[in-house]
C-alpha cells in the first residue's frame, strides 16, 4: 500500500471530513459514502480511461469468486474458451466446469508455464461465450505485455481478463476486452473488494441459478449497492485511486508513470539475476511479469539462510509459492524503486558473502 494512503485514512479513521463518523460506522446509503463511492467509481475510470459503454462494480468473492460468478453471468450454460497459463487460469478453468463447457483453447503446462502460447496457435471455438486469459499469473511470474486481439484471430467472442495482480500497473485496451476482473487486494487496497469492469451488452444474460448479488445486471442497476457493498475497502481503493492519478514520472501521470517506474524497478531486478550464475529466473524474457518475479538459488540448500538474512535486513514475503519453490519478489505498484534498489544490494550482498 502506498504509505500516503495509509496515513490519510488512519487521520480520517475517527472522524471523515468532519461528519462525526468513521467510514466504517456510516450507512452505505448514506450522502457521505455515496459520495465515497461515486467519487471512487469517477477515479478509476478516469485512472484506466474505461470508455462510457462499460460498468464498474464494486463487489465481493475476490478473484475466485469471480471465477464462478462469470461463467454464471456470461456463459449461457454454453461453451467458453480458457487459455491455460499457470495456476489461477488453471482453477479459473475448472471452476467454470461447473456451469458449462470449459475448452482448453491452448497451454502451455509443457514449458512448465515458462512461457505463453503464441496466440496464433490457439484453437479457439466458433462459438464461444467468452475466451478467458489469465493477463498475470501471480505464482508463475508470467504476464501478457500485449492483451490478444480475439477479432484478429477470428473469434467473436469477448475478452475476459482477470488482471487481479497487476491492475493499475499499465494501461488496458478495453478494445480488446469485454469484461475485467480482479481483487483489490494486491494493486489497490485491502481483500474484500473486487473490481469488475464490463462492457454494457454482456449485462442480462445471467444463469437462473447465479445469486442475485452476483448477477452483473442486478448490480450495475443498483450502483454496486444491490446489497451492502465492502464500504471500507471502496474507500482504501478510492485513496489509492487517488494517489495513483497524482503520481508522476516526467511528463507521465496516472498509470502511465506507473507503468514506467513498474518497468524500471522490474529492469532492475531481472538485469541482475540474469547476470548472475548464483540466482535464475526460468521465465521467457518476452512474457515476464513487472509485478511478480520468481527467482531461484543454484544452492537450494541456502534458501533458509537467504530468507532468514533477508528477514533480517527488513525485506518481507520474498518465499516462493509452494507450487513453483524458490523465492518470489512481488513488486507491485506501491512498491517504491528503492525497496527493489535493497533488495538487489541484498541480494548481491548474499551472493558475495557465500561465494
Ligand atoms: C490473488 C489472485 C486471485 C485471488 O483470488 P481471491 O479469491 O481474491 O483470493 C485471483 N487471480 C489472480 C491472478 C490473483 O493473483
Amino acid at each position: 500500500m502506498p504509505e500516503a494512503v495509509l496515513q490519510r485514512a488512519a487521520a480520517e479513521m475517527l472522524d471523515w471530513h468532519g461528519s462525526g463518523m468513521g467510514v466504517m460506522e456510516m450507512s452505505h446509503r448514506g450522502k457521505e459514502f455515496g459520495a465515497i463511492c461515486t467519487q471512487a467509481e469517477a477515479d478509476i475510470r478516469e485512472l484506466l480511461a474505461v470508455p462510457s459503454q462499460f460498468h464498474i462494480l464494486f463487489m465481493q468473492g475476490g478473484g475466485l469468486g469471480e471465477n464462478a460468478i462469470v461463467p454464471m453471468n456470461l456463459s449461457r450454460g454454453t461453451r467458453a474458451d480458457f487459455v491455460l497459463t499457470g495456476s489461477w487460469s488453471i482453477k479459473s478453468h475448472k471452476e467454470a466446469q461447473r456451469y458449462c463447457e470449459a475448452k482448453v483453447v491452448a497451454s502451455n503446462a509443457a514449458d512448465g508455464h515458462t512461457r505463453l502460447p503464441d496466440p496464433a496457435g490457439w484453437q479457439l471455438s466458433a462459438d464461444a461465450s467468452y475466451v478467458h486469459v489469465c493477463t498475470n499469473e501471480t505464482i508463475n511470474g508470467i504476464e501478457f505485455q500485449q492483451l490478444p486481439d480475439l477479432a484478429a484471430l477470428g473469434s467473436k467472442a469477448p475478452l475476459v481478463i482477470d488482471f487481479s495482480s497487476h491492475v493499475a500497473s499499465r494501461p488496458v485496451d478495453w478494445s480488446r476486452v469485454g469484461l475485467a476482473f480482479g481483487g483489490a487486494q494486491k494493486n489497490l487496497g485491502p481483500a474484500g473488494l473486487t473490481i469488475v469492469i464490463v462492457r454494457d451488452d454482456l449485462l442480462g444474460h445471467a444463469l437462473q441459478i447465479c445469486p442475485s448479488a452476483f448477477n452483473y445486471k442486478t448490480v450495475a442497476d443498483n450502483q454496486s449497492m444491490y446489497n451492502t457493498p465492502p464500504t471500507w475497502g471502496i474507500y482504501i481503493a478510492g485513496l489509492t485511486f487517488q494517489w495513483l492519478r497524482e503520481q508522476q514520472e516526467g511528463e507521465l501521470r496516472g498509470v502511465a508513470a506507473m507503468e514506467a517506474r513498474n518497468i524500471a524497478k522490474a529492469r532492475l531486478l531481472y538485469d541482475f539475476i540474469d547476470g548472475s550464475d548464483f540466482y535464475a529466473n526460468k521465465v521467457d524474457p518476452g512474457c515476464r511479469s513487472r509485478m511478480n518475479v520468481p527467482f531461484f538459488l543454484a544452492d537450494e540448500s541456502r534458501n533458509e539462510a537467504f530468507l532468514a538474512g533477508a528477514r533480517e535486513a527488513g525485506l518481507l514475503q520474498l518465499k516462493g509459492h509452494k507450487s513453483v519453490g524458490g523465492m518470489r519478489a512481488s513488486i507491485y505498484n506501491a512498491m517504491p524503486l528503492g525497496g527493489v534498489q535493497a533488495l538487489v544490494a541484498y541480494m548481491r550482498e548474499f551472493e558475495r558473502s557465500r561465494a
